[in-house]
């Protein structure tokens, strides 16, 4: 259905951050995919880092890696998560990347005999980057995220872009302010501060067409006139973005209010029969599954939630492809460290355990008691990146008999690297985009549970590929003790030199390299995933059977 000219849907957050823009760009993708268009999104960030690569997750949530290697927002998971699309580096543009381009530019005569200003270098720069996403992509349409909210100065030099854009795009370009409508108490709504940031939004020359209202209570009658008069928008184009069990439900919710129907019309396109049948039914599995597991996560970075969105969403796919709902518990297992805690006691209760990544020594060594822990029990274990190197120093340690082993990032003077810095990284001294980043291909050993995982979830094997973001690998020096002790190395990248994966004989315990995590998809989960989930099931009917029998 590819257009010669792309269409463009601007998404502005207004009165406050944290409405959920992604999530409301993402479902507008994933309504127009349902409806035969093809979108891309981009998000653009006013902060003047060039990425996110050297945000502290606490402070930022999680960095999210993209195949070519970009570090970006976590918003782009969810964009792939909902649009089932890998996207690359032109669909993430921030304030630091802008400056550097135009900069780099100057300097090589770019603007010569020009002062170079906001508007409008800096501004066609911006149209001139957002065009060539859609001619890119050769998208139907162009999904822009401003991050932050309207009548912030970092993204105001954005906005104005944006402004003239539309009036060169015409009728191919419209506005979505996202606003939320506060309950002074129960069935007490109130639109004046909508109002208001509408009000901002005009003044910058720009007249939304639709408006996204989240709030606790859905609008009334009352609520969705005053905005449609005085925000000077059809009473069909108020929408109510409620507050809902799973965010996958959002396209759903929507379309139930025709939203495909007003946001086409206003382009002048006619709704397509729509097909979100798949979609509602992986909706419907998690809402209402027929099973349910208990899983640990030992994470640093714990006490922020969206520390491991991806993490945690990728569990959510896996389980809906088992029927089952997955509880969550953040375990801080550095309690483990001081001896008076013992690991049955933190960790008994759950059916798997995952350790996810992380940066540095702190909680390490509770980590791998815990890890330990689910070896001995046979727990199933998964372990992402930093949990796959600490399985192998847990092996190492008390397996293969490699006493002290450890990562070179935790101990530089272990007598055991068995995780230690690749030779050509020990050159970089500069610490942005220099880890190792984006897609690498991993050849997977027939036989074992990662080959078993990615075959039944039917990825062609055994070549498989998943994205990294680290620095330290398994030192090939120790592997042949390692696998005389009977750890098995189940992945290799494809020319032999780096360990990909690893796993235990027994039990359900595998470790890769990279984060799987970061390809899962509501429609396409990501196969350790829904093995480990499959894993946790299994043990949990046996301990069942186990306890009937004791009973
Ligand atoms: N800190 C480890 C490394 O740099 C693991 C990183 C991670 O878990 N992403 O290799």
């Amino acid at each position: 259905m590819a257009e010669k000219s792309p269409r463009y849907i601007v998404v502005l957050g207004s009165l406050m951050s944290g409405l959920g823009k992604g999530i409301v760009t993402s479902s507008i993708g994933r309504i127009l995919q349902s409806k035969g268009y093809s979108a891309s999104p981009i998000k653009f960030d006013g902060y003047l880092n060039v990425d996110c690569g050297t945000m502290n997750p606490l402070r930022h949530g999680e960095v999210f890696v993209l195949d070519d290697g970009t570090e970006c927002d976590m918003d782009f998971g969810t964009y792939e998560r909902f649009m089932s699309k890998p996207l690359t580096k032109i669909n993430s543009i921030t304030g630091g990347k802008l400056f550097q381009r135009i900069i780099q530019k100057e300097r090589a005569g770019g603007y010569l005999g020009r002062d170079v200003q906001i508007v409008p270098h800096v501004t066609d720069e911006i149209k001139s980057w957002i065009r060539l996403v859609g001619t890119e992509t050769k998208s139907d349409f162009v999904l822009i995220e401003v991050g932050g909210t309207v009548g912030d100065l970092e993204n105001s030099y954005f906005i104005e872009a944006m402004r003239q854009m539309a009036r060169e795009e015409g009728d191919k370009m419209l506005f979505i302010q996202l606003t939320y409508v506060t309950a002074l108490s129960p069935g007490e709504l109130k639109t004046k501060p909508t109002q208001h940031a509408n009000r901002l939004i005009t003044s910058m020359g720009i007249q939304p067409k639709i408006i996204m209202c989240r709030g606790d209570e859905s609008l009334d009658k009352d609520a969705r006139e005053k905005i449609s008069l005085f925000c000077n928008v059809s009473l069909e184009d108020v929408f109510d973005d409620p507050k809902l069990e799973t965010i996958y439900e959002l396209p759903i919710v929507l379309e139930k209010q025709k939203f495909s129907e007003r946001l086409l019309g206003h382009f002048g396109l006619k709704p397509e029969p729509e097909d979100l049948k798949g979609w509602s039914a992986l909706v419907s599995r998690i809402k209402d599954p027929k099973n349910e597991i208990k899983v640990a996560i030992s994470g640093k970075y714990t006490a922020v939630k969206d520390a491991y969105v991806s993490v945690k969403e990728a569990l959510v796919h896996a389980a809906a492809a088992n029927n089952t709902r997955v509880h969550i518990d953040w375990v801080d297992t550095e309690k483990l460290e001081k001896d008076d805690i013992k690991p049955s006691e933190l960790l008994g209760q759950y059916d798997g355990i995952i350790v996810p990544g992380g940066f540095g020594n702190r909680g390490v060594e509770g980590k791998i008691k815990a890890i330990r822990y689910c070896r001995e029990k046979e727990v199933p274990y998964l372990g992402l990146c930093l949990g796959m190197q600490l399985m192998t120093v847990e092996y190492a340690r008390n397996v293969a008999k490699m006493e002290n082993a450890n990562s070179t990032e935790m101990d530089d003077k272990t007598p055991f690297p068995v995780i230690h810095i690749m030779p050509e990284q020990l050159k970089v001294r500069e610490k942005g985009a220099t880890m190792r980043l984006g897609a690498w291909e991993c050849v997977l050993k027939k036989g074992t549970k990662a080959f078993e995982a990615y075959e039944s979830e039917k990825f062609s094997t055994p070549k498989i590929s998943e994205r990294h973001r680290h620095r330290y690998e398994v030192n090939n020096e120790l592997v042949g003790k390692l696998e005389e002790a009977g750890f098995i190395f189940s992945g290799r990248s494809p020319d032999g030199q780096i360990v990909e994966m690893a796993e235990w004989q027994s039990g359900w315990g595998v470790g890769t390299q990279a984060h799987p995590e970061l390809k899962s998809r509501l429609e396409t989960p990501a196969p350790l995933f829904v093995g480990f989930v499959k894993a946790c099931l299994k043990r949990q009917k046996e301990k069942e059977k186990n306890e009937g029998k004791k009973e």
